[in-house]
């Protein structure tokens, strides 16, 4: 069998040779209680410091700002509940096309739920959106790319709309870091959730930017530590084989997308030459570079991918999160579309190792592969 190609990076990246060493250092060399008041303790704070104070200077934020959570639903969850907490009452409101990590948290918050709906093409819409600051929710959440199409959200005009009208803004950044511009300094967002394993680092490690001034009451109750929003004792390796690898994606991160763009749009290219029917999600709207969510009408949506694998491809169809489900996609309906079109799609996310034979050989075994699973 030719060589896998693995073009599932939104689900989950290999690790960075950067995040091994720098946990493989850690594991060794830091594992000290970062609270304990010896020299094994203070080396172990240094480095979360140093790791907390990277990560910070990455997103313009200070390190003071940062607050290490166990991975990204940890963080999203943290955002939308612990704001909730603050406000009692209030509504609590989030996008259509969210990650279930936010849709979940929003639902779980015992508040009035306030969704807003999206475009044809994913994209938040903005029409309703004076109303629903109007009712002064706890929080708005938008996420900064969809994890399922791509498609980027205008997050830095609902974030000035939001602190115009003093509403916290929470958006999930998850898969935008390391592949689009993420800022705090650049966006009013009150809170962003960010996670290690999307950019190379490991799993069960993220972060939540805090913006200094916002109340936020904790989900987990213990000591102190993460200025009490995240008590336990602290993944130092973790924390800073996150910043090692957010370093890397950064630093490569223009290049990079700028590549994965051209290969990202030859793949379509070439995919809708050989089956003329498939459709782009998300077409018209801003994407990231790496993402490609097609809908491939009249394939049998499981068979589809069991097919690619077998010959070696990862991909997924919409949320790994919620493979394995048969529904379609959440995000795909919100956008109009038929559950006969949303049913069965397929993603291709690239990264730093996707190559252009690897796309070639997608060309070359897709159009086989739906004549196989047309229903
Ligand atoms: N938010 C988005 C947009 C995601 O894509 C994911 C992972 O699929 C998460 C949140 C959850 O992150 P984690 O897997 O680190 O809990």
């Amino acid at each position: 069998m030719d060589t896998p190609v693995y073009l599932d990076y939104a689900a989950t990246a290999p690790l960075r040779p950067e995040a091994r060493g720098a946990l493989l250092e850690a594991l060794d060399g830091g594992w000290g209680n970062p609270s304990s008041v010896h020299r094994w303790g203070r080396e172990s704070r240094a480095l979360l410091d140093d790791a907390r104070a990277r990560l910070a200077r990455l997103i313009g934020a200070a390190p003071g700002e940062i607050v290490f959570t166990r991975a990204g639903t940890e963080a999203d969850n943290l955002a939308i509940l612990g704001r909730a907490r603050t406000v009692p009452g209030a509504p609590v409101a989030c996008s259509a096309v969210e990650h279930k990590a936010v849709l979940a948290a929003v639902h779980a918050a015992e508040a009035p739920v306030r969704i807003l709906p999206v475009d044809a093409d994913g994209v938040v819409r903005l029409d309703g959106l004076d109303a629903v600051l109007a009712e002064g929710p706890a929080v708005l959440s938008v996420m900064w790319a969809n994890n399922e199409t791509g498609v980027v959200q205008p997050v830095g005009e609902i974030a000035e709309r939001c602190a115009a009208a003093g509403v916290a803004f929470h958006s999930d950044a998850v898969q935008a870091l390391g592949r689009i511009p993420v800022r705090a300094d650049r966006v009013p967002a009150a809170l962003l959730a960010f996670s290690a394993h999307k950019l190379g680092g490991p799993k069960g490690i993220g972060a939540l930017f805090v913006r200094r001034g916002t109340r936020l009451a904790p989900l987990v109750h213990g000591g102190g530590q993460e200025r009490g929003l995240r008590p336990g004792t602290e993944d130092v390796a973790g924390a800073l084989a996150f910043a090692a690898a957010a370093e890397a994606a950064e630093a490569e991160r223009e290049t990079s997308m700028l590549r994965l763009g051209i290969l990202r749009d030859r793949l379509e290219a070439g995919l809708r030459e050989r089956v003329p029917e498939l459709r782009v999600h998300g077409a018209g709207a801003e994407r990231l570079p790496n993402v490609s969510s097609l809908a491939v009408p009249g394939a049998d949506p499981e068979m589809l991918l069991a097919a690619l694998d077998l010959e070696g491809i990862a991909a997924s169809s919409g949320s790994a999160c919620s493979s394995g489900a048969v529904e379609p996609s959440h995000v795909l309906l919100a956008m109009g579309l038929p559950a006969e079109v949303a049913g069965p799609s397929v993603r291709f996310s690239l990264g730093w190792g996707t190559t252009d034979a690897e796309v070639e050989r997608v060309l070359d075994v897709f159009p086989r592969v739906v004549e196989r699973v047309r229903l």
